[in-house]
């Protein structure tokens, strides 16, 4: 059996660790590994099969220094398993909570979660933000593309849901500008949370209107790189410090800002991340490949996991005095608007949506190129090959999106290469020079 609602009793340790030693941290972090550990061997088919083949016993992983034993696993490798193979025997497919992967990788993979793994992720993001200046009874209007877990249905997680310290507010980014900000009026938020595009270009509307529609005491960004150049136009246009945090679907948060060291640190007790070059880890001050492995998740593990993210190690411990280690630097998570003839322009996502749905069950891999302001590439890897009917019905939907003037193409392909550093990249919008810095930020 998989360790159940009695997890909920590490939560008063989840919000004490701020205050802990380091020692008392890491600590936490070892007996959470080795019951992930555990579990992931008894129970999970995949995770069993990986262990034996590199001859690696559960009891042999007794801290993170251990991990290096264990191969790792890419979100390619755990497409290719069946669903049953990657889940907790015991767990119900029907109970748990379903959330795409998005962001940067363009290779879909659905991350499902107990309610209760939901919610101890929740209190780690509730503690990042009260670490950011967040207060009991803010209301938090966050700007995203939309993607909800699915229903919940356990009545104490509505209950556990009700009393939330803060008040969520979500709005789509994909709306106009103007139409998020008239939200936004309404809602009158003290925290303001979305991408860093998105925040960047209302940040430019209301500038260019003069009027302030509301008066946010932080300024949460994520999901995408936040240059210094959009950081100090969010700021002075918003009066409010901008807090760039570092998450993903697979692990909740992984990072948030330090306020003194300028780097980041790391949610220790949520999961443990290495950072590594050819499966090696680096020292710190050098940058590689982020690997994850979840102290959190029981009913679909992520151990020794490779989001496809590069970071810099950070010292281990931060100059401020926090428990826990620290990144430098997060690469490779740039998601721009696309600039279109005549000044429109088009967010990635807006294309991902109209995807996401349906060529998702064909497509396995893909990537959108905009190689001149007027050309659009789809270059994607197939799953199966799409009937005449579903290709065509595609590209019916993406022309008609990014409108008569673009060309839009699709580009079957035997595989996508990554950048250099081994970062691969979803969107690429198009950058010339004569483009105005309006778009991009
Ligand atoms: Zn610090």
């Amino acid at each position: 059996m998989i360790p159940g609602l009695q997890q909920l009793s590490i939560l008063p340790s989840l919000l004490w660790h701020p205050r802990a030693s380091r020692e008392s941290v890491m600590g936490f972090q070892s007996r959470q590994l080795r019951r992930v550990i555990a579990n992931a061997y008894d129970n999970v088919p995949y995770y069993r099969r990986l262990f034996d083949h590199a001859a690696v016993k559960p009891e042999q992983i007794r801290t993170a220094a251990d991990l290096v034993r264990i191969p790792i696993t890419t979100r390619r490798d755990l497409q290719k398993q069946p669903l049953e193979d990657l889940l907790a025997r015991g767990v119900d497919p029907k109970q748990l909570l379903i959330q795409p992967t998005s962001g940067s990788s363009g290779e879909p993979l659905l991350v499902r979660r107990m309610w209760w793994e939901q919610r101890i992720l929740g209190v780690l993001r509730l503690r990042g933000l009260a670490q950011c200046g967040a207060r009991y009874n803010d209301r938090l209007a966050i700007i995203l593309f939309h993607n909800k877990p699915a229903r919940r249905r356990s009545v104490l997680h509505r209950a556990l849901a009700a009393v939330q310290p803060i008040k969520v507010h979500e709005i789509h980014c994909l709306l106009e500008p103007e139409a998020i900000l008239a939200a936004l009026e309404k809602i009158q938020p003290q925290i303001l949370s979305g991408y860093a595009s998105s925040l960047a270009l209302l940040a430019k509307v209301v500038s260019k209107s003069g009027h302030l529609p509301i008066h946010p005491r932080l300024i949460i960004s994520g999901a995408e790189m936040l240059t210094p150049l959009a950081e100090r136009q969010i700021s002075e246009t918003f009066e409010a410090p901008v807090y760039d945090t570092y998450g993903s679907h697979e692990f909740g948060s992984i990072a948030n800002p330090c306020k003194s060291s300028g780097g980041y640190h790391v949610f220790d007790d949520g999961l443990v991340v290495e950072v590594v070059q050819g499966g090696t880890p680096v020292a710190p001050g050098e940058h590689g490949s982020l690997v994850g492995t979840s102290l959190h998740a029981f009913a679909m593990p992520f151990i020794r996991y490779q989001l496809g993210d590069i970071v810099t190690r950070g010292p281990e411990g931060c100059e401020c005095g926090q428990p826990f280690s620290t990144l430098r630097e997060i690469q490779g998570r740039i998601i721009d608007y696309f600039p279109l003839p005549g000044g429109r322009r088009l967010h990635p996502y807006e294309l991902l949506e109209v995807f996401r749905k349906d060529a998702y069950k064909w497509m396995y891999q893909y990537q959108l190129v905009q190689e001149r302001r007027d050309r659009i590439v789809l270059r994607y890897v197939t799953r199966r090959q799409p009937s005449h009917d579903e290709e065509s019905q595609l590209r019916g939907r993406l022309s008609k999106l990014v409108g008569d003037d673009v060309d839009f193409t699709l580009l079957a392909v035997d595989h996508i290469e990554s950048e250099k550093h081994g970062k691969f990249r979803m969107y690429k919008p198009f950058v010339d020079a004569s483009m105005s810095q309006a778009s991009t930020i």
